[in-house]
């Protein structure tokens, strides 16, 4: 089934959760929605659920106005960061709640429910564990069942709200590849909110990047994290470099230093943010070679193929942090030690203008290095 909403504003009080949004949600895609907390993803979902009606807009269910529809009429189900199983059910009557709560004419018979549900916990790989009551399972194991119960009233859509949030990072790793497996057996249009970048990423066909009710940018993951539209989601997807300078023809002019660009539309003496990611930064040791940025390395810190690199910025950039990402053989090879002193050299580098005073600033992405780097955008 697919889903559009459309021009959706919603609002709580004086609060804007969200503000025009439009999407399309195609036909057995898994998208994830992406973005920082309050940013108005659960809202979203909420709505198209039918659990939160939308002050302005509509919900399109397989082309059809589903504004009004009731959430049961809707088909869809839910999977949410706390598993609210029945604590007294065991694993195997939690699945099969939701088939033997439906009215008498359109419920199965219970020979059938059995067997839907045995197939069901096959599915999740838990069909071991049907006799087990959900105290006795570990946080992943209570997903999977509440993924299973989500599935046992065949829905037309599959909303996932954080549903790995309450587990650690191991677990949710496996998880999201086993969901990643599961989506492509089965095709449902699933709607998979997160605020984690990498979960994202990794799981979904299509990623929405939404941020303070609005949506950023929509792509595959590869755009999102490769072609960033703005910089807010630069800062969201990822860790990033910024250098904030002034246009001077082919070089981005950064106090005294200036960084080399490739072909750019920005006016010479325009001032300009330029986006680096820590693995399109170039270490240069020879301190005559021309363009670059001073810094001294302050620590290295190799981690299987690749070696991290934090440095500081040197005279009027001092106080500035970088990161760098290179290949563990080309540190071998440029022998830092630390203190050093360095040329930081980019070999992409993505402009952008500076928010106007007036502009909205996009929220603090949890963890980046944006807000870390002594540079507010
Ligand atoms: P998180 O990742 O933290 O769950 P989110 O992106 O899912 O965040 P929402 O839960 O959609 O965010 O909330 C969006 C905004 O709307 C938040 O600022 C929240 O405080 C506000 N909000 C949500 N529900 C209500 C409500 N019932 N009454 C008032 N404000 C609300």
């Amino acid at each position: 089934m697919s889903i559009r909403v459309q021009n959706i504003v919603k609002r709580f009080g004086d609060f804007v959760a969200l503000d025009d949004v439009t999407l399309d949600f195609p036909t057995g895609e898994l998208v994830g929605l992406l973005g920082p907390s309050g940013c108005g993803k659960t809202t979203l979902l909420r709505i198209i659920a039918g659990l939160e009606s939308a002050d302005r807009g509509q919900v399109f269910l397989d082309g059809g106005d589903a504004s009004s529809a009731h959430v049961r009429e809707r088909q869809v189900g839910f999977v949410f960061q706390h598993y609210a199983l029945f604590r007294h059910m065991n694993v195997f009557d939690n699945v099969a709640f939701g088939l033997r709560v439906k009215p008498r004419r359109r419920r199965p018979p219970e020979s059938e429910i059995r067997r839907r549900v045995r197939e069901l916990l096959e599915l999740v790989q838990l069909d071991w564990l049907a006799e087990r009551y959900p105290p006795q399972l570990s946080g992943g194991q209570r997903q999977r069942v509440a993924l299973a119960r989500a599935l046992a009233v065949e829905p037309r859509v599959l909303l996932l709200d954080e549903p790995f949030g309450a587990l650690d990072a191991k677990v949710r790793k496996e998880l999201r590849r086993w969901l990643r497996q599961l989506h492509d057996r089965l095709h449902i249009t699933s709607i998979f909110v997160t605020h984690d970048q990498e979960e994202a990423l990794e799981v979904s066909d299509r990623v929405v990047l939404m941020n303070q009710g609005r949506v950023e940018q929509v792509g595959t993951p590869e755009q999102v994290y490769e072609q960033p539209s703005t910089p807010f989601v630069y800062g969201f997807l990822g860790a990033v470099n910024l250098f904030h300078g002034r246009i001077d023809g082919q070089h981005l002019q950064v106090g005294v230093e200036n960084l080399s660009l490739g072909q750019h539309e920005f006016q010479v003496g325009a001032e300009a943010l330029g986006f680096v990611r820590p693995h399109e930064l170039e270490i240069d040791t020879d301190l005559a070679q021309g363009s670059g940025l001073e810094a001294r390395v302050e620590r290295v810190l190799t981690l299987g193929a690749t070696t991290r690199v934090d440095l500081v910025g040197a005279d009027h950039a001092a106080g500035r942090h970088y990161e760098v990402e290179l290949p563990r053989d080309r540190i071998t090879a440029l022998g830092l030690v630390v203190g050093q002193r360095v040329r930081l050299k980019p070999a992409r580098i993505r402009l952008f203008s500076p928010p106007r005073p007036t502009e909205r600033t996009p929220c603090a992405p949890d963890g980046d290095l944006v807000g870390g780097y002594g540079e507010n955008i």
